[in-house]
This record gives C-alpha cells, sequence and structure tokens, in this order.
C-alpha cells in the first residue's frame, strides 16, 4: 500500500481543477497559486504539476535539477512581474519544518515586512 506521505494530496486536486484555486500562472510544468491561508498580502505557492517522487525536497535527485531551477525562476519572474520590493522563498521539509502538504512547494511571501532575522 502507500506510505501516508505517497498518498495524492490536495495539490492534486488543484491541478485537476477538481477544488478551486485562485491560480496565478501555470505552464506546463509548474502551478502557481494563492495559499489558501495567505501568511502575508501576497502568498503563492509553487509547485511542479507532475510530483514525480518529490513528496519531500529530500528525496530530490539530479533528474530534478531542471524542475527545481524552473520552481525558483518561476518565483523570480513572478515576483519581477509584481513589481515586489522584497519577498522570501520558503520550502518546509518534514513535519518539523511544519510541512503539511507533501507534494513539494515553495511559498513565496512578500508585501509585509518580514520579522526575521531580527534588524
Ligand atoms: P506547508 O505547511 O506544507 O509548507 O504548506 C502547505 C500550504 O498549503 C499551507 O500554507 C496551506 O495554507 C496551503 N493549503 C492547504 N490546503 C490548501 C487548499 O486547499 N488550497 C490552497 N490554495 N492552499 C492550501
Amino acid at each position: 500500500g502507500l506510505r501516508d506521505q505517497d498518498a495524492p494530496t490536495i495539490f492534486d486536486r488543484i491541478i485537476q481543477r477538481q477544488i478551486p484555486s485562485e491560480i496565478v500562472m501555470e505552464d506546463e510544468h509548474v502551478l502557481v497559486f494563492k495559499d489558501i491561508h495567505p501568511q502575508a498580502p501576497v502568498h503563492l505557492l509553487i509547485i511542479p504539476k507532475r510530483r514525480d517522487g518529490l513528496t519531500q525536497l529530500r528525496y530530490a535527485t539530479a533528474d530534478h535539477q531542471e524542475l527545481l531551477g524552473k520552481m525558483f525562476l518561476t518565483a523570480a519572474r513572478i515576483a519581477k512581474e509584481q513589481n515586489l520590493r522584497g519577498y522570501r522563498l520558503v520550502i518546509n521539509d518534514g513535519s518539523e519544518a511544519q510541512q503539511s502538504v507533501f507534494h513539494l512547494h515553495m511559498h513565496l511571501l512578500a508585501g509585509r515586512q518580514m520579522r526575521w532575522p531580527p534588524g
């Protein structure tokens, strides 16, 4: 059987449009949509459309290199398009890091002063 973390996630249903989300950008490889519980005025999730073993970043291999680069470039492009003055990218890997959805995703947070590290 599937290990818990290999089971399909809510993100599959978002990709398939089985549940609604506010999609910001989509191409063949990545989907970007608004987080349902935003932690900043801008809070987007950047995900691969095919999970391809990437329940967590720790399972990344050289085979994923292009996809991972694509996720970063997508973040940078959106930040430029939206004229973000500053932004933060976060990947939570593992429940100790508060990962709750086991389909790799990058958080893009912006629109407010971040509070860490202390200034
Ligand atoms: P994690 O905690 O795994 O790093 O991040 C998962 C994120 O997915 C959370 O910030 C959570 O708010 C978001 N999320 C969970 N379910 C949904 C959903 O159904 N729709 C959207 N748009 N975001 C979701």
